[in-house]
């Protein structure tokens, strides 16, 4: 199953910027003007952009192009700048307006033509095209003013670069939702957990999302007073779309507790939609009124790219959100996870990852089945639930924690496979992963650095996106994967403190 597009990303833009210079003299800037255009479709039509490609005049003066970074900073619709310099652009020109700018930058470096004219080429050839030492001009400025962008290099004609230049779009579309995205959070964190907590002042800062917390019977209040007819409705959808127990089907001993979960979920959705939150949290010592700890319901809402963590996680709510969004659209999904227990199987060991209940149904492989069984924490009624394996395929963890002065991100490739046997006796979603490079080097490195329980596993996403996000966000990541050894990580993570206290200033 695929995850939806995040029903609050609406369709936005990306500037595509071609730096020059007046010096060349009108024809030439005739012909830039044409070949930026030329190069400005071909991104234009790359498969899954997440946002419209607007190309701009040429720029060839310092006025020109502050203006046109603050335009595209001051505009909503605007997730993202792309550069290109067709010709030789003095980065001096360039300073005011890298200094205004405050959205994701791609720095594209392209030229339009593949091949050489090898047989025809002449001066005024080699004086239309320069941009292989036009942008390197403008590679040293950003450098120069520590300017963070990403940099991708190559002809676009080349599916692979115009499929890196689309996720970059998809990280640029996430960080624009971070940067408004609202947190509704029931109740407080687990009693006595430590990785759980953080920075709420700083997430703001850093990320941009705010945190709210609510009572959670303000979300009870709402519950009970969702109409039949809005229960009844989702009751018909649940039977469409899964395989749902006979116990819990209209005239089944049980269908009372499928009912009410399909209660918590139209009140719960409600709620979000009202308060225009896009993430949540939930956290089972603190249940009010509900008869039920939310897991279908939760199940459901990330499936429509909500953020969600458990036990009042919050940080993992965020990311579990913003990696949807960076992937929605792309093969696989995205959820919520914990790392649960393990197959120490010497040479074949693996990770079997769940919750208590909360799994999205966007990993699954099959038709999830909706069953019901006791849960022996939380002290209310046998919660509903969806029930299934993740489908294979490659993908990253991600975890996230308050190091005190600092967030830091780490990151594992994994695989994610078939279980080695049957599972007939857990009753929750699960997962089941083998991380690279090789189980004991990927957990020694994760508990080096203080990684958390709760993740966000994706197999959407590469750790190309993560990297991006970490870089746009200006947040640490450690990231474990092919060719990690322990000893160069620890070290890694030694200078990585050093850098991040110093970057940090006083
Ligand atoms: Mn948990």
């Amino acid at each position: 199953m695929t995850t939806d597009a995040p029903t609050t990303v609406s369709r936005k833009q990306i500037w595509f910027l071609t730096g020059s210079q007046g010096l060349y003299g009108p024809e030439v800037l005739d012909q830039v003007r044409d070949q930026s255009r030329s190069i400005s479709d071909a991104l234009a039509a790359a498969p899954d952009l997440r946002a419209d490609i607007i190309a701009k005049p040429v720029l060839t003066d310092a006025d020109g192009i502050r203006r046109a970074m603050i335009d595209a900073s001051s505009d909503d619709r605007v997730i993202g700048v792309v550069a290109w310099m067709h010709t030789f652009s003095p980065a001096k020109m360039w300073i005011g307006g890298l200094g205004a700018l405050t959205k994701p930058l791609l720095h594209l470096h392209t030229q339009v033509n593949r091949d050489l004219p090898w047989a025809t080429i002449d001066m005024d050839f080699m004086n239309l095209n320069q941009a292989a030492h036009g942008d390197r001009e403008f590679g040293f400025v950003q450098t120069r003013m520590r300017v963070p962008r990403k940099t991708i290099v190559g002809h676009t004609c080349d599916p692979a670069v115009l499929a890196r230049i689309a996720a970059w779009s998809g990280v640029a579309a996430a960080y624009d939702d971070l940067r408004h995205l609202r947190l509704a959070r029931f109740g407080d964190n687990m009693r006595g957990v430590a990785v759980t907590e953080g920075d709420k002042v700083e997430a703001q800062i850093r990320f941009g999302v705010s945190v709210d917390a609510f009572g959670v019977n303000d979300l009870v209040a709402r519950v009970d007073a969702v109409e039949d007819a809005a229960v009844d409705d989702l009751v018909t959808r649940y039977t469409d779309l899964y395989a749902v127990v006979p116990e819990l089907r209209p005239g089944g001993a049980r269908h009372e507790s499928l009912r009410y979960a399909a209660r918590i979920e139209a009140g719960l959705r409600g709620f979000l939609e009202d308060g225009g939150y896009g993430a949540f949290t939930t956290n089972f010592e603190d249940l009010g009124g509900l008869r039920q700890l939310p897991g279908l319901a939760v199940q459901r809402l990330m499936a429509d790219g909500y953020g969600f963590g458990g036990e009042g996680d919050w940080k993992t709510s965020v990311m579990v959100r913003t990696l949807k969004t960076m992937g929605a659209g792309r093969p696989g999904g995205t959820s919520f996870m914990e790392d649960y227990t393990y197959h120490l199987e010497p040479g074949r060991e693996l990770i079997l990852g769940a919750h208590m209940l909360e799994v999205c149904p966007s990993i699954a492989t099959g038709r999830p089945r909706v069953e019901i069984h006791p849960l022996g924490i939380g002290g209310r009624e046998d919660p509903v639930r969806l029930v299934f394996d993740a489908a294979p395929g490659d993908g990253v963890t991600l975890g996230i924690c308050d190091l005190g002065e600092r967030f830091r991100f780490v990151a594992n490739e994994c695989r994610v496979v078939p279980a080695l046997a049957e599972m007939p006796r857990l009753p929750v979603a699960r997962a089941v992963w083998a991380p690279v490079p090789d189980f004991t080097t990927s957990t020694e490195c994760w508990l080096t650095a203080g990684g958390p329980h709760h993740t966000v596993l994706s197999t959407q996403l590469t750790s190309e996106d993560l990297l991006d996000l970490a870089d746009l966000t200006g947040t640490e990541l450690a990231l474990i994967g092919a060719g990690t050894t322990t000893r160069a990580f620890a070290r890694e993570l030694r200078w990585s403190a050093a850098y991040h206290h110093l970057a940090a200033g006083v």
